[in-house]
């Protein structure tokens, strides 16, 4: 199928009552395995790109065409978008400009009125060439500031205006934090995420910060309008661990057990995994 715009199969999602994982890829381990979970769960998925990511990966146009050689030569056949996430103004621009199909502006930190003058700019360029767009309102807890344990949550008055600016989804803060969770964090809001879901006239909603929030809170979150769902540290966590179980046997010190294409494939598995597991757990398998 290709490299598509996140649009349809985040509107089926919303109507069908399932949500689709944005996995962050950080190299070609990272996006081979994503992709070959996507494929062997016949799941719809999203790779996000944050801009640090897309630096590291030596810029939007080098993941771009990674991202479609792989799909070729792979055969993959599940839609793909190729997402940038928290994009700032000028990286939106930018990915729309390399050939993402979808994009974040992530104006949650200007005052309302700004963030909606930009999300509307983002918009009007996105949608002339199909690419999907997500904009947030009441940012998303970090580790950094996570010492109350909560995340800012939003005001659904302005979710509402924002989701009315034709974007695709709409990302809010209700209580949720990127990175591990603290030990005294509150849960998230279903109270404000049902009165968003309800007030923003069907428009998928994404959750951030998927990464510890507990199964039973994630189908819930799911039940009021979360389509879309993004994990980042839980892959990266077991990829670590993977890698360390490896060096920490002294593997790397037996045979040709330095390799790197020996040394990151315990890791390599373990993205897979965990993707698979996620994909089941959103119902986003066997959905493409
Ligand atoms: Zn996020």
């Amino acid at each position: 199928m290709g490299l598509v715009s996140a649009k349809e199969m985040l509107e089926k999602a919303r109507k069908e009552g399932y949500a689709v994982g944005q996995f962050n890829i950080n190299n070609l381990e990272w996006t081979k395995a994503v992709l070959s979970a996507a494929e062997e769960n016949k799941s719809p998925v999203i790779l996000g790109v944050s801009e640090g990511a897309g630096k590291y990966m030596v810029g939007y146009n080098t993941v771009v065409a990674m991202v479609k050689g792989m799909i070729e030569t792979l055969n993959i056949t599940v839609p793909v978008a190729l997402h940038l996430d928290h994009g700032s103004y000028e990286g939106a621009l930018a990915c729309i400009e390399a050939g993402f199909t979808s994009v974040m502006f992530d104006g949650s930190h200007y005052p309302i009125e700004e963030n909606i003058q930009k999300t509307k700019d983002i918009v009007k360029h996105a949608t002339e060439r199909g690419i999907s767009v997500e904009a947030e309102v009441g940012s998303i807890g970090g580790e950094e500031d996570g010492v109350t344990g909560t995340g800012e949550v939003a005001d659904p008055k302005e979710c509402k205006m924002i989701a009315d600016l034709g974007i695709t989804m709409l990302a809010a803060g209700i209580g949720n934090i990127h990175g591990k969770y603290p030990e005294n964090w509150q849960g998230l809001n279903m109270a404000v995420l049902k009165e968003i879901g309800e007030t923003t006239n069907e428009i998928p909603l994404v959750l951030h910060g998927g990464t510890g929030i507990p199964d039973v809170m994630v189908r819930e979150a799911i039940s009021y309008g979360v389509s879309k769902i993004n994990v980042n540290t839980e892959c990266q966590l077991v990829f670590a661990a993977a890698t360390r179980k490896y060096i920490e046997e002294g593997l790397d010190l037996k045979g040709k057990g330095f390799d790197p294409r020996k040394l990151l494939k315990p890791g390599y598995d373990a993205i897979i995994k965990v993707v698979k597991e996620k994909m089941d757990l959103f119902e986003s398998s066997f959905k493409a």
